[in-house]
């Protein structure tokens, strides 16, 4: 038994059963990671920006090994000095001085991925509101071939192109977003994702749409489905994984100078009625009732300003990215009102 099929089984209450019935590793690959996003592990604030700091710092090797040089630098200089809006206890807005706008800089891309959130939540909401639908968070995925990550993406894409223009589909989905997800499986094969929100018409069974998925990519039936409860969160979910390979510490000089080949690819987008929807849709206050917790309702803040969480006045600490982690550190465990002074 290997270990993914090991961490499946143990997911699952009826684990034993399952693993039986299951075939080896595209089913169970994908099991775990579907239950991983599910449990939604959290960590700490200032294990995530030590995480970023790492991981930017790899990029950056990477980058000088590579001669891009340019690249190297941005990444360096990409938040490297920052005015943090703070109460002491909370962070409430971030300024970095310079951002890179590279595709994998963990910084950028968690920017990018609020962006996405702000712009597409409110027409999501709105969207659930008015037509007599629900939402689904749909993975697809496709047999691991010799290819590289642009054949992949393409390959993954254009089936799901046909998926959509099968009669099944669009009798019960009135569109939604897709975003790509790249990992590589152990034997360093492209193991490509579709993440989709799905705006579901009516039920179905699930078999069938295996049978559907198997048609338009004729070699895969492997897909996970499960309904979105909260709309917000189901959007978080699916776009974190725009253009953030999990395996991105593992990256090897190969992996970045492939994956600057595909600079122009596109790695989100809407489908369906839920695109033109989208074209056409201006929020009104109603429909945004919905978004909180956005960095956007941020935006306006300025010193002085009461903090959203404890309403303690805002004041603008000014540190270096590599101080970050070790300030998120500091307001999780510092007490009521206290405020730190080795930041100034
Ligand atoms: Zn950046
Ligand atoms: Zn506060």
């Amino acid at each position: 038994m290997n270990q993914l099929t090991l961490s499946a089984s143990l997911s699952l209450p009826d684990g034993s059963r399952r693993l039986s019935q299951s075939s080896p590793s595209p089913h169970t690959y994908l099991d775990k990671r579907v239950t991983k996003s599910q449990t939604n592990r959290r960590r700490t604030r200032s294990q995530g920006a030590r995480e970023r700091l790492n991981t930017k710092e790899h990029l950056a090797r990477l980058a000088v090994g590579l001669r891009e040089v340019e690249l190297a630098d941005k990444l360096q200089r990409c938040h490297s000095r920052l005015s943090v809006l703070t109460c002491g206890r909370h962070i409430a807005r971030i300024i970095p001085n310079f951002t890179c706008e590279f595709r994998l800089c963990p910084d950028c891309s968690r920017r990018r991925s609020r962006r996405l959130q702000s712009k597409y939540l409110p027409a999501m909401s709105a969207f659930l509101l008015h037509r007599r639908v629900t939402a689904v968070h749909l993975v697809l995925t496709q047999t691991h071939q010799k290819e590289n990550r642009k054949q992949s993406a393409k390959r993954i894409k254009d089936s799901f192109t046909r998926l959509q223009r099968r009669g099944f589909w669009q009798k019960h989905f009135k569109g939604g977003t897709w975003s790509l997800e790249f990992t590589k499986d152990k034997n360093g094969l492209h193991h490509t994702h579709l993440h989709i929100i799905g705006f579901r018409r009516k039920f179905f069974d699930i078999e069938l749409l295996r049978g559907e998925w198997l048609a338009a990519t004729g070699d895969s039936h492997v897909l996970n489905l499960k309904p979105i409860e909260d709309i917000a969160t189901g959007l978080r979910e699916v776009v974190k994984y725009v253009s953030k390979p999990l395996d991105i510490r593992r990256f090897g000089a190969e992996d970045l100078k492939e994956f600057l080949g595909l600079k122009n690819m596109r790695m989100f987008g809407t489908f369906g009625e839920f695109r033109d929807f989208c074209k056409g849709f201006v929020p009104s206050d109603n429909d945004g009732d919905e978004v909180t917790d956005l960095e956007s309702l941020n935006r306006d803040l300025v010193e002085g300003c009461a903090c959203p969480k404890c309403n303690e006045p805002l004041f603008d600490l000014r540190m270096s990215g590599k101080e970050l982690p070790q300030f998120y550190e500091q307001t999780e465990s510092s007490p009521p009102r206290k405020v730190g002074t080795s930041w100034n």
